[in-house]
């Protein structure tokens, strides 16, 4: 527990008590901070910001370059605070969150000073030949940040740190469920010696998120669920507040008829339990050629019964608990629903009290098609519904048939026939031949269509979203009145038909009349 749950667990104030996902144990209790003190640390911010903003990118980048060795050196304590409050075991704490937040590091490290420097924009407009054009980016100012429990670390952290290496400050409000990761890094970045103005962590549950909205931020980066999603988005568009909203998922992998059986069930497993199915990018549905489905399904079925259930704190465990109970009566509704229209339950298909609360096994169901919820809503549990198909054509129209579109993978020993495949899936990313992974790559931007969200994190397009473009035009004859300038009448409306006709004219004989009709007119006519 950390200092400041310890000094607010003393204190009457409204507070929220965070328990461990696995044992429903107190971890510690946070702040409920009011729409007062949320403006108030937005103020704060504002003000630290200008001074920030002026900072070059490589002292700015000195912050996020101590960040980077602080983590490394913290990371099995880091890793220990997730797990203790997601539930997720340790190995994963490590590798998706650690791994992600050092990796968007390194990617702010070696981007940040060339991303920011001013890039002439060239043009072909003949009249503006005296103009040169320059594009700035500048910070927006105060980001505000709205994060899921799902990856309580490396999701706020990303966004935070590109949001500061652009030259923001940044008012970020976690979920109610996992606050300490945010707070750990708001601790490793002070330690790294950044103003603590720069990046405030406001505790509280939906209402200090709306009052984070409301309360004069210049952007808001929203990641969660498409129900709040949708929310935010009306608040914002009264606000004309820009937004970045990375929601939900129902993500479709493909299994063709060439695929290695064995290399695609295990990253079926993986992918749709990993985090207990809790991953924007999990496999929520597979469809798999029908030459391969009984093998595929058996192997599924095979190693799925092999997987450990358990605390996240022991190393033997593979899959751990959900977040709450809640979470868990929506996939049991979803595995009820599919059983009775018709899906056949091979593994799972339960809670595992005799573990805790927030167990639910590993699901395996076969035959599952779009008419039941688990096909068509985003489950966000370790369930691994699959469907059989006779053609590719047949497989991509199942995949597209979604409102939600985040990833999707796409299993062949073919490449190409995989690449050009993905091309004809409606999804932000899709992955040939992996699941989830290219969440790791901080080059490789993230984010959905349709109703999983707008805008993108991650890579240079995660970058863009923390600056607006500000373009700069400077004239190289400030002596000289522009020809367009008032003074109209028959020459000038003499000289722009010419003009037009010598760059738009049909053939050169078209644009040598234009020539000479606009330098006529030319001589003939003075601007005011
Ligand atoms: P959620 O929508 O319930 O909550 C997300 C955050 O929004 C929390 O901090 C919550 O307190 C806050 N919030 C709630 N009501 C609000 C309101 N009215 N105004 C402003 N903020 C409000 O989502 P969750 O259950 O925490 O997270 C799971 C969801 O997140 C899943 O749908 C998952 O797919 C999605 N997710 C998406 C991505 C992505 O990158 N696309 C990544 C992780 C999770």
């Amino acid at each position: 527990m950390n200092a400041q749950a310890e000094m607010i667990n003393a204190a009457p104030a409204a507070q929220i008590v965070v328990r461990n996902p696995a044992t429903r144990e107190s971890i510690g209790a946070v702040p409920v901070f009011t729409q007062q003190q949320i403006a108030e640390a937005v103020e704060r911010a504002r003000v630290a910001q200008e001074k920030w903003a002026k900072k070059s990118s490589a002292e700015r980048l000195e912050i996020v370059r101590r960040f980077q060795t602080l983590l490394e050196t913290q990371k099995e304590a880091v890793a220990a605070v997730i797990t203790g409050e997601a539930g997720k075991p340790l190995a994963e704490a490590l590798a998706t969150e650690i791994l992600v937040a050092l990796d968007a590091c390194a990617f702010l490290l070696n981007n940040v000073t060339a991303f920011l420097r001013p890039e002439p924009v060239p043009h072909a407009n003949l009249a503006m030949k005296l103009k040169r054009g320059l594009l700035l980016r500048e910070p927006y100012g105060v980001i505000g940040i709205i994060s899921p429990w799902n990856y309580p670390f490396s999701l706020p952290t990303v966004q935070t740190l590109t949001a500061l290496a652009t030259g923001n400050a940044v008012v970020l409000k976690p979920s109610e469920f996992t606050p300490f990761s945010s707070l750990e890094l708001e601790r490793l970045l002070r330690e790294s010696g950044l103003d603590p103005d720069l990046l405030q962590v406001v505790t509280g549950e939906g209402p200090a998120g709306a009052a984070l909205m409301d309360s004069g931020v210049n952007k808001l980066i929203f990641t969660g669920s498409v129900a709040t999603g949708k929310r935010v988005a009306q608040g914002a568009a009264a606000r004309l507040l820009p937004v970045v909203l990375e929601l939900g998922g129902k993500d479709p992998m493909i299994v063709l008829e060439d695929a290695d059986v064995d290399v695609a069930s295990s990253a079926a497993v993986w992918g749709a339990f990993m985090n207990a199915g809790q991953t924007c990018l999990s496999v929520e549905r597979c469809y798999v050629h029908r030459s391969i489905y009984d093998k595929f399904l058996s192997a599924c079925v095979e190693k799925t019964n092999k997987l450990r259930l358990g605390n996240g704190t022991d190393p033997n465990t593979d899959v751990g608990p959900m977040i709450h109970n809640r979470q868990l009566r929506i996939v049991q509704e979803h595995v009820d629903d599919a059983i009775a229209r018709g899906a056949r339950l091979l593994a799972g298909g339960k809670t595992r009290s005799d573990l805790g609360d927030n167990f639910f096994a590993p699901t395996v169901l076969a035959d599952a098609n779009h008419s039941m919820r688990i096909m068509r809503e985003e489950t966000f549990g370790p369930v691994l519904p699959v469907c059989s198909f006779a053609t590719a054509e047949e497989a991509v129209a199942l995949a597209n048939d979604s409102e939600y579109g985040l990833a999707a993978s796409i299993w062949t020993s073919d490449r190409r026939r995989g690449d050009e495949l993905a091309r004809r899936i409606d999804a932000g990313t899709v992955m040939v031949n992996d699941v989830v992974a290219c969440f790791g790559i901080s080059e490789a931007p993230h984010g959905g269509v349709k109703a999983s969200g707008i805008g993108r994190t991650h890579g240079r397009f995660g970058l863009e979203e923390m600056v607006w473009p500000k373009y700069v035009d400077s004239d190289r004859l400030p002596r000289m009145k522009k020809l367009w300038w008032y003074g109209y009448g028959p020459a000038f409306k003499q000289q722009m038909s010419g003009f037009v006709e010598l760059v738009f004219g049909r053939n050169l004989t078209n644009r040598i009349r234009g020539a000479m009709k606009s330098t006529k007119s030319y001589r003939n006519r003075k601007p005011l």
